[in-house]
């Protein structure tokens, strides 16, 4: 349990007055999974009334808006148009601060890598109340190291994306069942050739024989010329707000071993769609389809692990990984497997290999559990994604990123005094001090 005092600023001056009194952490739509945006009896910025869009260069599909802005509002002003954003991750409820701050990925990261490839420049309001510019070419240590910062260098204040033209709003769908985790291996490894969207689901209860089995799903932008007739009347349509919601939070004994089986039955087969096209909503954000989604975990919630390992050595160790899983009774429910692509912001979560995302209930055994996956990632060369994590200790945060030590440079540089501070940051020791 946290609490912290949260306020809605319009600018940053706003931001200015809160920061001479107290620290503070900038908050987009918290998203995030666990202590990224609260900073416990401090100040959250909260964002999103920066949400104005600036300026729009249409030839080059460039946006400038402010940080506040959700890839919601923008896909509903430009889907329209014909642009969508370059990098969707499984929400499109978040900030283009918050995209920056965990330097988000999506299911094209092998081809797109993440959001630092869409962004030009932004600008950034530092604990000394300067406000800067940060690209490439222009303070190009803060532009580096915001990309996993995690909003703890100052409040992005602008920022100039760059979207991707599209015919139409929907995808070309190809899903396919897997057997086992070579088969997962294989088929990875020779459709990310050919298919720009790629991720797999995989049954974390299986063993054995099955184990790594699950549905692969890959798509590409559909064209105009290939869509079906009915749905060429309105190629650029944009998806009615879901009305569907989960209305309480469900008992925690509603997912035991039985129920999250059968889940796992379900989604595969909900998976292996057999249609060929589908929209942009159900292809990127199946999640957002279902508000208060979290709720079906029960009061106590849940926690997402994410890792990525190299590619050397995968198998054997994603295979160990998965035996580790299903014999540890912490009963894990979404799991969802992808070839990754180069990283590049100092402490951004991706690098080539293979990451697994596992939605886990939380439980008296995952407090046991964590800390021996966390050893094992470890000791496969990998790390596990902030962005996501609410568990981590900072020694073992240190040992999974040893270029810690360069981002905490330019943190001292730009914020000496640690006046952007968060829980993360403690938990991590994200410290100027430290
Ligand atoms: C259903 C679901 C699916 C997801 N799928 C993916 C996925 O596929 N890939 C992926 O990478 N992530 C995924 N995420 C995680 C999500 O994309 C990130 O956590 C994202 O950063 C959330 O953005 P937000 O606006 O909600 O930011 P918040 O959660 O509010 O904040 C996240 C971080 O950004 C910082 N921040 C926010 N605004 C600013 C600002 N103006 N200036 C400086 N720092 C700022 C905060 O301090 C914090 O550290 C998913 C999350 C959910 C709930």
């Amino acid at each position: 349990m946290t609490e912290s005092f949260a306020f809605e600023p319009r600018n940053a001056a706003e931001c200015m007055e809160v920061l001479q009194q107290d620290t503070l952490v900038p908050r987009g739509l918290g998203r995030s999974y666990a202590d990224q945006a609260t900073n416990d009896q401090h100040y959250v910025a909260v964002c999103t009334k920066m949400n104005y869009f600036m300026a729009w260069d249409e030839a080059n599909g460039i946006l400038e808006c402010q940080s506040g802005t959700s890839l919601e509002e923008i896909i509903n002003t430009f889907g329209p148009k014909g642009w969508l954003p370059m990098i969707c991750p499984g929400t499109k409820f978040v900030t283009i601060g918050g995209a920056i701050a965990n330097d988000i990925h999506g299911k094209a990261h092998h081809i797109d890598g993440s959001f630092v490839n869409c962004v030009l420049s932004f600008t950034i309001m530092l604990a000394d109340g300067r406000i800067l510019t940060a690209s490439r070419t222009e303070n190009e240590d803060l532009f580096w190291a915001n990309f996993g910062g995690l909003g703890l260098l100052g409040v992005i204040l602008t920022a100039k994306i760059k979207l991707r033209k599209i015919e139409t709003t929907y995808f070309r769908q190809k899903s396919m069942v897997i057997k086992d985790l070579d088969h997962m291996l294989e088929a990875v490894t020779k459709y990310d050739e050919t298919f720009n969207y790629s991720v797999a689901w995989i049954d974390a209860l299986a063993t054995g024989k099955k184990l790594g089995s699950g549905v692969l799903t890959l798509g590409n932008a559909a064209k105009l010329n290939e869509l079906p007739e009915k749905l060429k009347a309105d190629p650029l349509k944009l998806h009615a707000t879901s009305k569907l919601f989960v209305p309480f939070f469900l008992p925690s004994f509603v997912l035991n071993g039985l129920t999250v089986r059968m889940m796992n039955k379900v989604i595969a087969f909900v998976q292996n769609s057999p249609k060929d096209f589908v929209h942009y909503e159900k292809f990127f954000f199946p999640l957002d389809a279902i508000n208060n989604w979290n709720r079906g975990y029960g009061k106590r919630g849940f926690i997402q692990y994410q890792f990525v390992i190299p590619e050397a050595n995968g198998r054997q160790n994603l295979k160990e990984i998965l035996e580790l899983i299903a014999a540890s009774g912490c009963r894990p429910f979404l799991n969802v497997f992808k070839k990754m692509g180069e990283g590049q912001g100092i402490l951004s979560f991706p690098f080539k290999g293979y990451t697994l995302a596992i939605d886990f209930p939380v439980s008296r055994e995952l407090h046991a559990f964590t800390p021996k996956l966390d050893e094992k990632v470890l000791s496969a060369g990998g790390r596990l994604y902030l962005g996501k994590d609410g568990m981590l200790t900072a020694a073992m945060f240190r040992a999974m990123y040893p270029q810690y030590e360069q981002w905490l440079a330019v943190k001292r540089k730009y914020d000496p005094h640690d006046r952007f501070s968060s829980n993360i940051g403690r938990r991590l020791e994200l410290s100027a001090r430290s």
